[in-house]
Formats: C-alpha cells, sequence, structure tokens
C-alpha cells in the first residue's frame, strides 16, 4: 500500500518515530527465518529519513557526501502493533564522513548498528529494569543476548553528557565478584542517594585509583566519608587521594562476617552430634541453616518455629544467632550524639559476650571486630546507614546471578547502570 502525506502522518505517530517518511505498509508472510513462525504475518513497513535527518553521521550528525548503497535494504524490528510484529524496511547507504570515514548514514528511528527501533529498544531496557528476565524475553519476543546488547545502547547514549559525579559527599567502594568468584568489578555508590555513581572491570588499586582520577581533585576533597569493605589495600588508596575522608566499614560486610560465624558454630554443632551418634537432633540443627542465616523479618512463619526450637535445644548456636542479630541492630542506630555512645557501648559489650562465649567461632569473631574497630566506630559515629547500601548491593548480587555466563563486563555495568545508576529510559511516548 502506497503512502499519501495524510497517512503518512498517521504511520510515523502509531510508529513513534520522527524525521521518518513512510512510503508503503504492507503485510508479509513471515517465511520461517530470523526466529520469526513460518506463515506468522509480520507488518513491514517502508521508510525513509527526512531530507533533513538524511545522509548524516552516525557518530557525529555532520550532513556527509554520500559513498554507496551499503549493503542494500535493512529492516529493524519495532514495536509490535496489536499482536503483529512490526518491520521498519529502508535503504542503508554509506556517507564519508571527514572525521569518522566511511560509515552506515545514521536513521532517525533506530541507534547506529542496532537492528531495533529506538521505541523498541527504550521498551525493552525499561522492562529490563522493572520486571523479570523471562518477562522481557517472551512478551518482546526477544533473546536475552539482544537485550543486553540494548541495554548497552540505551544506556550509553542516556549516559552521555551526564555527570554523576557531581555533588558526591559519602560514597561506598565495593568489589563485587562475578563468574563465580573468577572475575571481579569496582563499583562505587552514593550514599545518599543509593546510587550507583561509576563502575569498572578488576578491582585493584589501579582501578580504584581511576576512581579518584575521574572525580578530579576538587569534587575528591569535598568527600567527607568512604565505605568500604576490609580490605586494606583500598583503604590504602582512599588515604592516598582522600586524606580528609573518613573512613568507615559498609554494615552489610560486617553483618556478613557475623553470618559466615553463624554457619560455622552450626556445621561444627550438626559434625559434633553425628559423631556422638545423634544423628536426629543433627539432621534438626542441619535443618536450621536458612533459618539462621536470615534476617528475623523474612523469616517464614515455620523458620520462627525453628529459631525458637534452637532456643531450648541448642543454646550455643543460638546465642551466636543473637549476637548476630545483636550486631545487626547495632547499625539500625540512629545518628545523633546520645544514640551514638549507645551504639559503641553495645558493641563494646557484643565483643564481651563473644569473648565470654566459650565458642570457637565467636571469639574468632570478636578478633575480626577488634581488628577493624576503629573503622567500625566510624561506621556507628556518623551513622550510615545501611539499608540503601545494603539493598544497592542486594540487588547488584541479583543482577550478577540472573546475568551469569555469557556477559561481557561491559554489559554487566551496563545492566546495573541502568536499574541502579539512574539512567533507565521512560517508557517510549512517554516522559
Ligand atoms: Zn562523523
Amino acid at each position: 500500500m502506497e503512502c499519501d502525506v495524510r497517512m503518512s502522518r498517521v504511520w510515523t505517530a502509531l510508529l513513534g518515530v520522527e524525521r521518518t517518511v513512510i512510503e508503503s505498509v504492507e503485510i508479509e508472510r513471515a517465511t520461517g527465518t530470523g526466529g520469526v513462525g513460518g506463515g506468522e504475518s509480520v507488518l513491514v513497513v517502508g521508510v525513509r529519513a527526512s531530507r533533513r535527518a538524511a545522509g548524516r553521521c552516525p557518530h557525529c550528525a555532520r550532513r556527509c557526501r554520500g559513498y554507496d548503497g551499503g549493503d542494500g535494504v535493512r529492516r529493524w524490528r519495532g514495536l509490535d502493533l496489536g499482536s503483529t510484529r512490526v518491520y521498519l524496511q529502508a535503504k542503508a547507504p554509506r556517507v564519508r564522513c571527514g572525521e569518522h570515514g566511511v560509515v552506515v548514514a545514521a536513521v532517525p528511528w533506530a541507534r547506529h548498528s542496532s537492528r531495533f527501533t529506538r521505541a523498541f529498544e527504550e521498551q525493552v531496557a525499561w522492562l529490563t529494569a522493572h520486571t523479570a528476565k523471562t518477562t522481557v524475553e517472551v512478551l518482546m519476543r526477544t533473546s536475552w543476548r539482544a537485550v543486553t546488547g540494548i541495554v548497552t545502547r540505551v544506556v550509553a547514549e542516556r549516559g552521555k553528557g551526564l555527570d554523576r559525579l557531581a555533588g558526591l559527599l559519602r560514597v561506598g567502594i565495593d568489589e563485587k565478584s562475578y563468574r563465580r568468584g573468577h572475575k571481579y568489578l569496582t563499583v562505587v555508590v552514593d550514599h545518599d542517594t543509593g546510587r550507583v555513581v561509576w563502575a569498572a572491570d578488576k578491582r585493584d588499586q589501579a582501578t580504584v585509583r581511576a576512581f579518584f582520577d575521574a572525580l578530579g581533585p576538587d569534587r575528591t576533597a569535598a568527600l567527607t566519608h568512604v565505605s568500604c569493605d576490609g580490605a586494606a589495600w583500598i583503604h590504602d588508596v582512599i588515604t592516598e587521594r582522600a586524606p580528609q575522608a573518613v573512613i568507615c566499614l559498609d554494615p552489610f560486610h560486617v553483618v556478613a562476617w557475623a553470618t559466615t560465624a553463624v554457619d560455622a558454630v552450626r556445621r561444627r554443632t550438626v559434625r559434633d552430634l553425628r559423631g556422638s551418634g545423634e544423628s536426629d537432633d543433627a539432621a534438626e540443627v542441619k535443618g536450621t541453616r536458612w533459618a539462621v542465616l536470615k534476617n528475623p523479618e523474612n523469616l517464614t512463619s515455620d523458620q520462627k518455629t525453628t529459631i525458637a526450637g534452637l532456643a531450648k535445644a541448642n543454646t550455643q548456636l543460638y546465642k551466636a544467632y543473637i549476637a548476630k542479630e545483636q550486631l545487626r541492630e547495632i547499625f539500625t542506630i540512629k545518628n545523633d550524639p546520645e544514640r551514638k555512645d549507645h551504639a559503641r557501648a553495645l558493641f563494646t559489650g557484643l565483643l564481651s559476650w563473644c569473648d565470654r562465649s566459650r565458642t570457637p567461632e565467636m571469639i574468632k569473631l570478636s578478633a575480626t571486630l577488634k581488628r577493624y574497630r576503629a573503622l567500625i566506630t566510624n561506621t556507628l559515629d556518623h551513622g550510615l546507614s545501611n539499608a540503601l547500601a545494603e539493598a544497592t548491593n542486594t540487588h547488584i548480587n541479583a543482577l550478577i546471578r540472573r546475568s551469569y555466563g555469557f556477559h561481557t563486563p561491559a554489559a554487566l555495568i551496563a545492566l546495573i547502570d541502568l536499574t541502579r545508576g539512574g539512567l533507565c529510559p521512560p517508557l517510549p511516548g512517554r516522559s
């Protein structure tokens, strides 16, 4: 079907494209290739760039001289209309840019080197940030690999010209392992917004220095607090680059140490019970695993019963569990002078309880906590909120789990920036 000017306007509105001329609209029977079922009806819209948008370099948007016809006609997947798949079809000529050489000319309806329209990509990115992976794949009829490519392009465009490092006062520097602990990312979070503001492949001093380089001397001097885990090599770089900043330990790392200790107590208890032939009791303690490691507010009612049973039957494990929970509580005490002393006193009490517990794992935990006491006291005194940092941490861990497999660090960082870095686009057609 040929398109006159009026129909062309209707179609550009329906497709959500700009600076685009509609030339034809056809329903086509798919041949069963390229992931489209054979016999499925698809809508193919013939388009071209408007005169003003045509013949431009995709990198600098300068108008360029034509070079050749490129690979001929190409198709871009658009948003479905109703339940019908949509493709935009156009010639993809090449131009010669003075700066960027011979390149396929930019098209107003799609990002450079993408097989999808802008609207399609924005919807996929928005969904990726808001819903489960499988939902995105099924709803948008696309692969996870294509999704990560889309997210990478959208995030790169939205991050351009945006200063994500402006106005930072309190940041957390964290290392995140991926590929089952074989690879690492360094991630920097703004404590006041919970946003990821910077991320890079690898974890080493050079990577942490690269963050401070990106921040620059003035903004580095404005930092008041930097939190991190217990790794001394990070502390060294912070002291070197931002000597004025108070170094704190992120509470979720400290609580994680306690959780590890509780689990060690549980495993030893199981071993001891088995060794003395009490296999029923051993199985019962073994079954407490999730109950003792979870935060109490996340316990199911069965798990609450488990904890209550533990209070009667197994004193050592129960006490270790209580100590872990008390440590978590101490970090929720708000930052005001009166309560500061309260938090310190509770922490000191906890240390001496661990020391007197006659539980080797808790004595070891106490030794670790004492080693980092100065940094933990900083955290308590300055009331660094755990809630935002912990939520971001948990979310990033979930992203790493779900993108496990075939991802490059760049794709993983793009996913993190999309969901926790504030770079998620609005749905197409909304603002
Ligand atoms: Zn150019």
